[in-house]
């Protein structure tokens, strides 16, 4: 098939042998009866008229009455419903590829898709299966069909084509947010209302847009990052500082002059909180120093402390106090982030079993979505000496602040889902000792006694890390 040269109605692209076959049998078929159309001079069917234009307005007409025959209002949004109510087949061909996909909300959108592919470790394409083929090809146990149930926020079935009719019947026929169809509606533009690109060629177009909903997730979907003290704002936004600097600094742990990245001193990971307390490391000194800590950095947090700075988050403060002053070395600092790592995921294990029997209200108190309503830059920014940087925060108009905080709330409540399949099927911390103690904690929450139940929450948390640490430090 020779490519379509450029005419006044169509843009410059080859038609897929399956896209013509497509277009013929569509301005056959009975439902589009009387729905303008005209064909070129290389005998193809002009699919794309511009709204404005006189061809457009006769098809706009032609949707305006199909719309008043099935009863749907007209106004704008609503060609979309009569579109996909007269699809004869339900699915549309990809003018550029040829893939003929269902015009319903059957596929995963990106988001969705990146939580499959990596809790149910797969590396599927988007438009590879329905979410009902992935369900039915990929579910085949109670424990991964469990996992998608809580990817797609449903409740848990343990029979996959239960949950399957359930997701159809909810998320499909609703139009999901975490669904998207195999092709976008656009009428009266398009003869048949559908954009000429299936959701599979798309991302041509769209590129941008995907690659940034890739790295939000990536950024975000880590519990730890949520539930921890300081101000996450700043400290990312310092982080992208450094990671824009091409300049070549000395690594103070390999001595070779590199790019640097951002090391916190203390790691979130471990319960301390978000700061602008900054290493300069090496990209592979960072990597390669990981989750742990050494007695300099041990040392540097004290001193910062001493300074009169909060380093480590409430939640983790005890064991950090019970230990930090008998850190001799490198092996006790490596000992003291194992129990601080330990500690810090029971907290979270913690906080997903409050969140999923008392749902959020009490653990709100421990988020602090009013760091993100700056806007931060920076002046005299030196990645080697931080004690001279100069910190501007602009204050975001309310539409944004809300928008964000709602986001970084969201976020932090997803977060904790996330950590508790994948503790689960780790099932890294055992809190069955603790059970009495945590149903009585639920009932403070659900008698709505807060402060009493804060209170209590934090005996729990501190006799957690008294537990770790007399079975890990000697
Ligand atoms: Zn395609
Ligand atoms: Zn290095």
């Amino acid at each position: 098939m020779a490519p379509l040269k450029k005419d006044d109605d169509n843009i410059d692209r080859s038609w897929h042998p399956n896209y013509v076959e497509y277009t013929e049998m569509i301005i056959r078929n009975p439902a589009y009866r009387g729905l303008f159309y005209e064909r070129g001079k290389d005998g193809r069917v002009k699919w794309v008229v511009t709204g404005k234009s006189a061809n457009g307005q006769k098809r706009q007409a032609w949707w305006d009455a199909k719309c008043k025959e099935l009863g749907i209002p007209i106004k704008k949004g609503c060609y979309a419903i009569a579109a996909r109510t007269i699809h004869p087949t339900k699915r549309h061909v990809c003018q550029c590829c040829g893939k003929s996909l269902s015009i319903e909300y059957e596929y995963p959108t990106k988001n969705t898709l990146a939580k499959i592919n990596e809790l149910l470790e797969l590396d599927l394409e988007q438009t590879e299966y329905t979410i009902g083929e992935i369900i039915d090809t990929f579910c085949d146990n109670n424990e991964w069909l469990e996992v998608m149930c809580n990817i797609l926020h449903i409740p848990t079935f343990n029979d996959k084509k239960k949950a399957i009719d359930y997701v159809y019947s909810e998320l499909v026929a609703k139009q999901s947010g975490m669904l998207s169809p195999g092709a976008m509606s656009n009428p009266p533009d398009r003869f048949e209302g559908y954009h000429s690109d299936g959701l599979c060629c798309r991302e041509h177009t769209d590129k941008g847009r995907h690659s940034d909903n890739m790295k939000t997730y990536t950024q975000d979907r880590r519990a730890f990052e949520e539930w921890s003290d300081g101000d996450y704002n700043l400290a990312n936004r310092l982080m992208g500082e450094f990671h824009k600097d091409t300049n070549l600094y000395k690594c103070p742990i390999c001595g070779e002059m590199k790019r640097v990245s951002a090391d916190h001193i203390g790691p979130i990971s471990l319960g301390f909180c978000h700061s602008q307390f900054f290493a300069p490391l090496c990209s592979s000194c960072n990597s390669s120093k990981n989750n742990r800590f050494y007695k300099n950095d041990v040392d540097e947090l004290i001193r910062l402390e001493n300074e009169g700075n909060t380093v480590i988050s409430w939640h983790s403060k005890y064991v950090w106090d019970t230990l930090k002053n008998e850190v001799r070395n490198d092996a006790d600092a490596k000992r003291l982030s194992t129990i601080m790592s330990r500690s810090h995921q029971s907290v979270l294990s913690l906080f997903s079993i409050i969140y999923d029997k008392t749902g959020k209200e009490f653990l709100l108190r421990y988020l602090h979505p009013e760091y993100s309503m700056y806007d931060i830059r920076f002046q005299n920014f030196d990645p080697t000496d931080l004690s001279k940087l100069v910190v501007i925060r602009t204050d975001l108009d309310s539409k944004n602040k809300r928008k964000n905080q709602d986001r970084y709330v969201r976020i932090a409540f997803e977060s904790l889902d996330d950590f508790k399949r994948k503790d689960n099927r780790r099932t890294l911390i055992n809190l069955e000792p603790y059970e009495p103690r945590i149903d009585e904690l639920i009932q403070l929450i659900d008698s709505r006694k807060f402060d009493t139940a804060d209170k209590y929450l934090r005996t729990i948390i501190d006799s957690i890390g008294e537990d770790i640490i007399n079975v890990t430090w000697d």
